[in-house]
């Protein structure tokens, strides 16, 4: 049993969905294309799982979120894809690759074969077993990956309302996740190795301004330890959880984000990695000429730093996806990607965005006790990042475009003097 097509995409999330869109948008014909997703449901925008998915009023549900909606494009239903010949095989994990013969074979049996394959299959979400901490399998231990585990969590909240939630792990979904909780009614105690959160990204001066605004919100934190086990009750329910540091807390359920690993199995000794992820060219083009790889799982070159980065976020999926069907339908009219990195996130009432790289020297601006600050980022004498919390559109623009300028800052206390001015009028 087998089927053919021109193009492939392995994976059915964010990145697929922009892929899609960009394939119809240069011309692909109906019956070419083909994406196949281990999920049931059509790509959509998986940052909504952590957002408005969990809101207890009037939350966000599919279809609302396929993709393209975040970027305020066309919502890909699946009567899109039908109407635009592209077949979507949903439900269907890929178990085996072969760039050699250029097939897939899918867990159910059927091979389908391609003439050009994207690799788009994302991340997967760390258990605390590869920790050495056992039973993150009990009905009350939530991860955050999909629309699955997404709709398990409400579940579980519905279910501990006015209880305890422990969240493992100070970055985006325990930032996130935390905040939702708050908002759900529960009791959250945020509990991470590091001396703040986000420490990957946040100086200490920022990050203790939303450590102050969660605790405002009662959120608890607990840090420079980590989980060691769990206790359950007769039934297998997670009831508190022991802490390296001997602490012991309450549960009525356990929220855990500890970081991801790209899914690049499959293609482990076919085709070459790099910094955990597949290795593509400034074409999104892997070591093999018919296979690209988008998303979370690429690493690709980015020129305005001159190295190669694996970047976990929803707009260099977009971007990506978008340059590599570029790449494939159009080569020699498409550039090397040129991406500035972009991450987000909102939380409560704050919304902060980031651009370019956070190495280098931290010069903080504005009112750390109002409602927008932020901090560039100067390294050899470069501004080469920049973060701003509360910001509108023309603030968040002029940033982005003065990190992508990299601007020569030869003072750093008069950059700090200027603050936003700075990029304002760049
Ligand atoms: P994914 O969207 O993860 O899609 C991968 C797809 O491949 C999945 O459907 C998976 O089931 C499928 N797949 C994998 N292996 C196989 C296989 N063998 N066979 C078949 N199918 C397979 N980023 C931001 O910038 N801002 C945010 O606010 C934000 N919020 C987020 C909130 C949550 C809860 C999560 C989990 C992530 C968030 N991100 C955010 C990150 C962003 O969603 C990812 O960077 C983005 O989804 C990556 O897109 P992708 O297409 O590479 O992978
Ligand atoms: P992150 O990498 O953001 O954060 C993981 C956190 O867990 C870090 O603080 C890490 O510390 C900590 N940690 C690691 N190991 C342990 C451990 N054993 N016990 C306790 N804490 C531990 O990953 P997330 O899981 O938060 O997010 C998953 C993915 O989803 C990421 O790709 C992220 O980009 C994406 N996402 C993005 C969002 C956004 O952009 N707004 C929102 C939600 C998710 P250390 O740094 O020391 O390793």
């Amino acid at each position: 049993m087998g089927r053919a097509f021109v193009y492939v995409i392995l994976g059915g999330g964010v990145a697929a969905g922009y892929a899609a869109l960009e394939f119809t948008r240069r011309g692909v014909s109906s019956g070419e294309l083909c994406i196949i997703s281990e999920e049931p449901v059509a790509p959509y925008e998986r940052p909504a799982l952590s957002k408005g998915f969990l809101l207890p009023e009037d939350p966000a549900r599919l279809p609302s979120f396929h993709t393209c909606v975040g970027a305020n494009e066309e919502r890909l239903t699946p009567k899109w894809y039908k109407e635009h010949g592209i077949e979507l095989v949903l439900g269907t994990r890929v178990k085996s690759a072969d760039v050699r013969r250029k097939t897939l074979l899918t867990a159910t049996g059927e091979t389908i074969s391609y003439r050009i394959l994207i690799i788009a299959t994302g991340a997967r979400a760390l258990k605390l077993e590869e920790f050495g901490v056992t039973g993150s399998d009990a009905e009350n231990v939530c991860y955050l990956r999909d629309v699955a585990d997404a709709t398990r969590l409400v579940n579980v909240m519905q279910s501990s309302a006015g209880g305890n939630a422990i969240v493992i792990g100070g970055g985006y979904i325990g930032m996130e996740c935390a905040a939702s909780l708050v908002i759900n009614k529960i009791n959250a105690t945020m509990v991470f190795p590091e001396a703040q959160c986000m420490a990957r990204l946040f100086t200490p001066k920022i990050a203790s301004h939303y450590e102050d605004f969660y605790i405002s919100k009662g959120v608890q934190f607990v840090k420079g330890t980590v989980l060691s086990s769990f206790e359950f009750n007769s039934e297998g329910k997670v009831t508190g959880v022991n802490l390296r540091d001997g602490s012991q807390l309450a549960a009525d359920m356990v929220v855990v984000g500890i970081g991801i690993r790209p899914n690049t199995s499959l293609f482990e000794g076919q085709l070459t990695l790099e910094k955990g992820g597949i290795k593509v060219n400034g074409h999104m083009q892997s070591s093999n000429s018919s296979v690209y790889a988008i998303g979370d799982v690429a690493c690709f070159p980015v020129k305005l730093f001159g190295e190669t980065r694996r970047l976990e976020h929803v707009d260099s999926a977009r971007k990506s996806a978008r340059h590599a069907v570029a790449a494939i339908m159009e080569p020699s009219k498409t550039l090397e990607f040129d991406y500035l990195p972009f991450f987000y996130s909102r939380v409560f009432t704050l919304s902060w965005q980031f651009y370019g790289d956070n190495a280098g020297e931290a010069v903080h601006f504005g009112d750390f006790s109002g409602t927008t600050f932020g901090a560039y980022w100067v390294s050899k004498g470069h501004l080469i990042g920049s973060f701003l919390e509360g910001g509108t559109k023309e603030q968040y623009e002029a940033l982005a475009k003065a990190t992508r300028l990299k601007p020569r800052v030869e003072d750093l206390a008069e950059l700090e003097r200027q603050g936003l001015s700075f990029a304002l009028t760049l």
